[in-house]
């Protein structure tokens, strides 16, 4: 299965926030949204960053500040990795492992076409070796 099947089968919309907004509206936005990562675009509407949960997580234990005072772009990853939608489901697991994030947004001519992560790429590999157990079975009983 390659990344823009997955993102057809998945139909969230992608969720985005402003560099400029305070990592305390990053949390609620995250939270009622039930997601684990934002997009950050730029003026050109590219895509220019990515804030997780691990970047919250990391700003809370450094104590160097106010949630409702520090913004989102202060703790951003800037320039994020991203894969184009033709990538195939295993590509892009090894990419995340190797590169130690959980969230991959798809782009394609510099436009941002859906966002995965680490549980969808799980989710669907197991649907797909579900399938192909099924069927190994039933040629084996045949
Ligand atoms: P995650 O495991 O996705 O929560 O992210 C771990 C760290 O990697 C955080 O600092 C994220 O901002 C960063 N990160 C997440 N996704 C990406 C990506 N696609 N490209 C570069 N950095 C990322």
């Amino acid at each position: 299965m390659t990344l823009h099947e997955l993102i057809n089968n998945k139909k969230a919309d992608l969720r985005y926030i402003d560099g400029s907004a305070s990592v305390l509206d990053a949390i609620k936005s995250m939270h009622e949204g039930k997601i684990g990562s934002l997009l950050i675009q730029s003026e050109e509407g590219k895509l220019a960053g990515i804030v997780t949960e691990r970047d919250i997580l990391r700003f809370c234990s450094s104590r160097h500040g106010d949630v409702e005072l520090v913004q989102v772009a202060d703790i951003m990853t800037r320039n994020p990795v991203s894969a184009p939608p033709d990538c195939s489901n295993e590509e892009a697991m090894t990419l995340m492992t190797e590169r130690r994030f959980r969230h991959l947004p798809i782009v394609e001519d510099g436009k941002t076409l859906g966002m995965v992560s680490i549980g969808d790429l799980v989710k669907a590999r197991l649907q797909d070796v579900t399938v192909e157990v099924k069927y190994l079975r039933e040629y084996l009983s045949a």
